[in-house]
């Protein structure tokens, strides 16, 4: 069965198509240079490109993968967590196209999209295995054993911040321009990393040991900026970046790697926006291979929001033998991360 994924929750229109675990074709359309001017995501701009793109950015994916509409046996969607308008039109086009075609509808989470996503690069996830997923709203540390059917179980999520948020939230600190976390990577490469010792939350004796904070590193680093401007001297960007950075990739490598070694875990798969992050990829390579883990990390156009993803996990459900949506199928704008499937699950075994 020929799989097609639709992700709408944010800023990205995203179509792929998957079957039996393979990656066959996807495409994206960004309104992220329309947010730009105003430093954040405008939920009402983002639903309005998810309607202009959505027909087209299917047919480029058709395209890609050489299929037509016909080769297309089921239609999986993100039906949330995200931005509500932007959730809408994704979930619309995915109900209208499975009711045309006569396919069954499957409506998924789109973090358990970004944890499948590694599956389309490195095959299945083995049972059990510890997830790490960082994005521009999430930061969680997981234990999944099959993602499918079983309920996912949270070792730690962060009290406040996401990873990404504050990537994005310095930068705009920093002066430099939107989307923050690519260009915090960028501008970090000509910085010291030690040029700043910005702190470590929760990596207290005493911290719970998988929990994440990043407001206060946030804080931090608007002091440092603030104290460099009111004392007149240029700002050292790059090293702000670079110490930053480092900060995030210690704190978010350690805690995972930890998480592995108590609950005896082979393998470490880090996912999400973040895991774009060039430290947080060498930081992660390097501690895996000092502690014996196997690290999977997905290629960098499958880290962040794509529509290969949510058809990952619709082609894993098929499989199941999961049953499918009602064509009635509501969004979810806050879902909490418990089925990698937004709506009842009986799975015929
Ligand atoms: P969520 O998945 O939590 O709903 P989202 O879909 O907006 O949020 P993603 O698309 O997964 O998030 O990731 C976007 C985030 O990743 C942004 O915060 C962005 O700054 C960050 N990001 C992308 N590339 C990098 C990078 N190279 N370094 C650091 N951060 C990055
Ligand atoms: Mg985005
Ligand atoms: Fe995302």
């Amino acid at each position: 069965t020929v799989v097609l994924g639709i992700e709408s929750s944010c800023d990205e229109t995203g179509v792929g198509l998957v079957r039996d675990g393979e990656l066959l074709g996807h495409a994206i359309a960004s309104s992220m240079d329309e947010h730009a001017r105003f430093g954040g995501v405008v939920p009402e701009i983002a639903a309005r490109a998810h309607v202009h793109a959505i027909g087209p950015v299917i047919g480029e994916a058709l395209t890609r993968a050489g299929l037509t509409l016909s080769d297309v046996g089921a239609v999986a969607v993100t039906s949330g967590p995200g931005l509500a308008g932007a959730l809408q039109v994704g979930v619309a086009g995915a109900k209208s196209l499975a009711y045309a075609l006569g396919v069954p509808l499957y409506g998924v989470h789109h973090l358990a999209g970004h944890v499948a996503a590694d599956t389309l690069a490195h095959g299945p996830l083995p049972d059990p295995c510890v997830v790490l997923i960082v994005s521009g709203g999430h930061t969680s540390l997981l234990l999944v054993r099959d993602l499918v059917r079983d309920p996912i179980v949270h070792l730690g999520d962060t009290l406040d911040d996401a990873a990404g948020e504050c990537f994005d939230k310095v930068a705009r600190v920093f002066g430099l321009p939107y989307p923050g976390g690519p260009v915090i990577d960028r501008v970090a490469r000509d910085g010291d990393p030690a040029s700043v010792a910005f702190p470590r939350p929760l990596t207290g004796p005493r911290d719970d040991p998988y929990a994440f904070s990043f407001s206060g590193l946030k804080t931090a680093a608007a002091r440092w900026a603030e104290r460099h401007r009111g004392a007149g001297t240029e700002l050292p960007v790059a090293d702000g970046a670079a110490a930053l950075q480092e900060a995030v990739a210690d704190v978010l490598t350690r805690k995972a790697v930890a998480a592995c070694a108590a609950h005896g875990v082979g393998t470490l798969v880090v996912v999400g926006g973040v895991a774009a992050n060039s430290r947080v990829r060498s930081l992660a390579e390097e501690r895996c291979r000092a502690a014996g883990i196997e690290l999977r990390v997905p290629p960098l156009d499958l880290c962040t929001d794509n529509g290969a993803m949510i058809a990952a996990v619709g082609d894993l459900l098929v499989r199941a033998g999961a049953a499918p949506a009602p064509l009635d199928l509501s969004i979810d704008p806050s879902a909490p991360l418990e089925y990698a499937a937004l709506q009842p699950l009986p799975v015929v075994a």
